[in-house]
């Protein structure tokens, strides 16, 4: 295995659990910005060690600049910024890579495993496919099954770990928090940082098909909005259709069309 992609997020960094410890302007921000970097290195130094030779850091929460590329290894490059366009937290992934990794995600909107649970916008109440919550994990590894490349490990919140578990049993987790209520719970941040290195080593030592997501044939797209004008708005994207005065409706046959949709909303 060469080529390995990893999309960074914060609210599932070990121990973050208020917005302003996420935004770039709070004074919050930076104690979790640094942990959100060093969990990345972990990953980054656990592939190494198993002989990746080259990595993609995609910066991947809000304002895509979080992370400190100093304290990332030589063999890196970090995508910062959005571009902006429908792969959004998985910008810079194609087919050559082997392998995708997730660091700090978090909770889906509409759960109760993270204070920070959202999904995509926080102007959303939340997002189902065929009929699943959905979380950003979620979407982003359809993303990774659409490019044909495998998710191998995840880092973030238990309620997601465990998600992920029954979703693509071969991935490696690495939970390193739990919500309790609107608090969390965690591992000592050296603790989350050797886990995660420890365990992404043998991740990319994984058989491919046992951690290659399989992309649904047709998909049922629903989006709740926390403003009904919002809805009203959105259900006028091609194909979309107001299905409650909070929601819109959308379906096809091509994930695409779903990264294309959300791109939009
Ligand atoms: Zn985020």
């Amino acid at each position: 295995m060469k080529k390995l992609f990893i999309s960074a997020d914060i609210e599932g960094t070990c121990g973050i659990l208020h917005w302003d410890e996420t935004l770039k302007d709070k004074k919050d921000h930076a104690y979790f910005a640094r942990q959100m970097t060093l969990e990345v290195a972990a990953a980054c130094e656990g592939a190494h060690a198993s002989g990746v030779q080259e990595i993609l850091v995609r910066d991947a929460h809000d304002s895509a600049r979080n992370l400190m590329p100093d304290l990332l290894p030589p063999y890196t490059r970090v995508l910062r910024g959005w571009a902006p366009d429908p792969y959004c937290m998985m910008t810079g992934l194609d087919a050559s890579y082997d392998g995708v990794v997730f660091t700090g995600y978090h909770s889906a909107a509409l759960w109760d495993g993270n204070p920070l649970a959202h999904s995509m916008d926080t102007n959303w109440g939340g997002i189902l496919i065929n009929g699943e919550i959905a979380s950003e994990l979620m979407l982003n590894s359809y993303t990774a099954a659409y490019e044909n490349v495998p998710v191998l490990a995840v880092t973030g919140d238990e309620m997601l770990c465990r998600w992920m578990k029954d979703f693509s049993p071969g991935t490696a987790v690495v939970p390193v928090s739990r919500g309790v209520g609107a608090a969390s719970l965690s591992l000592h941040p050296q603790e989350a940082i050797r886990r995660i290195r420890e365990t992404v080593q043998e991740a990319v030592t994984y058989k491919r098909e046992d951690c290659l997501v399989q992309l649904p044939e047709y998909f049922e797209v629903s989006i709740t909005f926390k403003k009904h004008g919002d809805a009203y708005r959105n259900s006028f994207y091609p194909g979309a259709r107001l299905t409650a005065p909070h929601t819109i409706a959308f379906e096809t046959d091509d994930y695409y069309e779903v990264l294309r949709l959300i791109h939009f909303m």
